[in-house]
């Protein structure tokens, strides 16, 4: 008997109508056989609407008491779903992901797993339970419920696949699969059957909601087969279709395969920009200036140094748009220290990215991207690459512009 791990979004939950769907398909999987630990989200809205209460009260909310707000969405589906599996004669528990023991750090709202308490679980699927547990939260050492970010409940399904080495992760949610780019944005973009890894991890780096990026470090770390799939298909679709569903993230290339040169677009509307001028040119100064940020557990992204001149350099980066404050803050002491002229901040930005397997083996994928751009008069910012992707941060009011134009300049709706 096999361990499938499902893990159902927002949308997916979004009604109680819709809860009881969710009860059918994993009845459906536990008929057939399997052990299944189900990890569910906050029904749609709910965590913005618990964050919002918080900023009522609090502009800038004590991150501990934000975490206790915003884990209490996840804690309200879980009963739901275990209420309707019961209803339907399927034995199933509920458990925070303190009762699991999810052991986080202590960073909360982006808090990491550190290790996953498998005996309740083992114990409930032994004696035939679906077990239903809260995804996005955890705990600390210290007893203090923490939040793993936004999207989080990705990561803690992923995880608990990998703990409990399940044959499956399952991700259902609101789309058939992983898509050339965000079908909201581009209606014409295609449903890739497969992408890769090293893809997914690029496509979710540049903000490709589908999926947390934390979510698919930890399917490349443990090996875990990761498939995304709907969970707005009719629940009693045969088990062998739904198997093969949707859109499988494989850890090799396919030999056979003739590689697209771009499997995908992504990109990132949360980006924020920083700017120091008159930086002193010597070494040692990008780490005096990001070290004190990542101290603050802060993400920097896309970094950019320009040639130095008269001893003086520029120097900028991007930051999540939420982190922009704490930086700014930051830097104020930073650069104060360092002697830089001044440094600017700049919400209005976004990050609009190219990624695919196939840039390894050809040329001239840049400078397709640039024409493209330059054509529309979108000017680009700042530009980074790895040996799958190229990165590029516009005016945030050219995003799906962007978007729309390299979709179709990499001939994405023939995929
Ligand atoms: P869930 O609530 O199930 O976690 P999310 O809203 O977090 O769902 O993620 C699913 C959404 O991701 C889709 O509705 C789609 O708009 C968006 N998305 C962004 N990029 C892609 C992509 N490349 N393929 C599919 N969906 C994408
Ligand atoms: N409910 C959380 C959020 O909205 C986690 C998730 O849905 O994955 O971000
Ligand atoms: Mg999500």
């Amino acid at each position: 008997m096999s361990l499938i791990v499902q893990k159902y979004g927002g949308t997916s939950v979004g009604s109680t109508e819709r809860i009881k769907n969710v009860a059918k398909r994993v009845a459906k999987w536990k008929a057939a056989g399997h052990d299944v630990v189900v990890v569910v989200s906050a029904m749609s809205g709910e965590t913005n609407r618990l964050i919002a209460l918080a900023k009522d009260i609090q502009a800038h909310p004590d991150p501990r008491e934000l975490d206790v707000i915003a884990a209490t969405g996840e804690q309200v589906t879980i009963g739901l779903l275990a209420m309707a599996l019961k209803e339907i004669g399927v034995k199933a528990r509920s458990y925070t992901g303190a009762q699991v023991r999810i052991l986080t750090d202590r960073a909360h709202t982006k808090a990491r797993i550190l290790e996953i308490d498998e005996n309740n679980i083992r114990r409930d699927l032994k004696s035939g339970h679906v077990v239903v547990v809260a995804g996005f939260q955890g705990v600390d050492e210290g007893g203090n419920i923490t939040t793993l970010g936004r999207g989080g409940s990705d990561t803690s399904g992923v995880a608990l696949a990998a703990a409990l080495k399940a044959q499956e992760c399952q991700i259902y949610t609101d789309v058939d699969g992983v898509y050339t780019t965000d079908p909201r944005i581009v209606p014409e973009a295609q449903r890739l059957k497969t992408i890769t890894f090293e893809e997914m991890l690029e496509m979710a780096s540049l903000g490709s909601k589908v999926l947390q990026i934390r979510s698919v470090e930890f399917a490349g770390k443990y090996k875990v087969r990761l498939r995304v799939l709907s969970s707005l298909t009719p629940p009693d679709l045969p088990i062998e279709e739904e198997a093969k569903s949707g859109t499988l993230i494989t850890f090799e290339e396919d030999a056979n395969m003739e590689q697209a040169l771009v499997s995908g677009i992504a990109f990132n509307r949360d980006e924020a920009k920083i700017t120091i001028l008159g930086v002193p040119d010597r070494p040692g100064i990008a780490y005096q200036i990001l070290d004190p940020i990542a101290d603050a557990n802060i993400e920097v992204d896309v970094i950019v140094q320009n040639i130095g001149k008269d001893g003086m350099t520029d120097f900028s980066f991007t930051v999540h748009r939420n982190d922009l404050k704490k930086t700014m803050d930051i830097l104020k002491l930073v650069c104060a220290h360092i002697g830089a002229r001044e440094y600017i901040g700049d919400d209005k930005c976004c990050k609009v990215g190219v990624v695919g397997v196939g840039m390894r083996s050809h040329v001239g994928v840049a400078s397709k991207m640039f024409r493209a751009l330059a054509e529309e008069g979108i000017n680009i910012q700042m530009i980074s690459t790895s040996e799958i992707k190229i990165t590029v941060v516009i005016d945030e009011k050219y995003m799906e512009l962007a978007v729309r134009v390299l979709h179709k300049v990499f001939d994405l709706e023939m995929q």
